[in-house]
């Protein structure tokens, strides 16, 4: 089963399964028994962050499937309180221990922050890029930057970004930065890709799911397949878990392509926060 999850390489040279399980929102006391779930059903990609508060979680969730570490491929993000160096590597250390692995596949900043830490993110990155170059995060990259803050990293850092993880689905396509990215070799991986559940009741994509024989869900994370996006739905219902993951046996012509990317509505389209203000410091 796992072997029908395109990779996609990165800019590094490593690979990151196409689609993934998103645990953000998954009460810890549920999240060993999700992730397993959907390792047993083939799902070989976990997206956490220290701020879900469940990294020990999908540690544990890992080694009950019994899968060796390098099976699955794991990314966790910094938390927002701990961009200043130091705190940056105690932070990332003890992502580290809670997952109880001596490497990430991934680490990315979670948030830019720009009205933070004098909005200096450079700082933060440059920290990624000791993380990587020590081996103990086989890739590294950011997480809802705009187009000005890659381009920061572009003129004052040494390394580009392996991805940027960003709110994209039909209601918010966000092509501009995904277009910077696309040219700048910078993946982007959509995160909320079915709005939390939000886009599923749209007529428009209701006709579609009847015309393809498939559920909303999967006409929405297909969409986000052939756009060439990384994914990782998040869900506690195995049976959504195993519905998510059936995108790769069927396909959308161009029209319904274009039908689902009409139902996009810019910034008011947004279900999250907006970067550029987003200021949350957890306490
Ligand atoms: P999703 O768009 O993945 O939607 C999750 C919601 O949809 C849940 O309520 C789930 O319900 C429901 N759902 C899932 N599958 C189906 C289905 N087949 N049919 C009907 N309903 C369904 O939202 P997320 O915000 O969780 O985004 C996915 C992942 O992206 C996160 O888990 C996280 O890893 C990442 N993320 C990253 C952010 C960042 O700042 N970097 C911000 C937000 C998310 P139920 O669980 O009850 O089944």
């Amino acid at each position: 089963m796992a072997g029908m999850i395109p990779d996609i390489t990165l800019n590094d040279g490593t690979t990151i399964p196409q689609l993934g399980f998103g645990v953000f929102q998954i009460d810890p006391a549920q999240t060993a028994q999700a992730v397993r779930t959907a390792l047993d059903i083939g799902y070989r990609h976990i997206d956490t962050a220290e701020m879900y508060g469940n990294e020990a979680e999908v540690g544990a969730g890992v080694r009950a499937a019994g899968l060796a570490r390098e099976d699955v491929f794991i990314t966790s993000k910094l938390h927002n309180g701990c961009h200043r160096p130091d705190d940056a590597r105690a932070a990332f250390r003890s992502t580290l221990d809670a997952l109880r692995t001596d490497y990430l596949d991934l680490f990315l900043i979670h948030w830019p922050l720009p009205t933070r830490y004098g909005g200096d993110f450079v700082t933060t990155w440059k920290v990624l890029e000791e993380f990587k170059d020590g081996g103990r995060a086989r890739s590294i990259g950011v997480s809802n930057f705009q187009v000005p803050h890659l381009e920061r990293l572009a003129d004052e850092a040494d390394l580009v970004p392996a991805v940027n993880q960003i709110e994209a689905h039909p209601y918010f396509t966000n092509d501009e930065v995904r277009a910077y990215g696309a040219k700048n070799g910078i993946v982007t991986q959509a995160w909320s890709p079915i709005a939390q559940g939000a886009v599923l009741g749209d007529p428009s994509i209701a006709d579609l799911a009847e015309q393809v024989g498939r559920t909303p869900a999967q006409v929405v994370l297909r969409w986000h397949v052939q756009r060439g996006d990384v994914i990782f739905p998040k869900s506690v219902t195995p049976k959504r878990i195993e519905e998510n993951f059936q995108l790769f046996d069927f396909q959308l012509d161009d029209a319904a392509m274009e039908q689902v990317t009409l139902l996009d509505q810019g910034e008011a389209g947004r279900q999250g926060a907006n970067p550029d203000t987003f200021d949350y410091l957890p306490t």
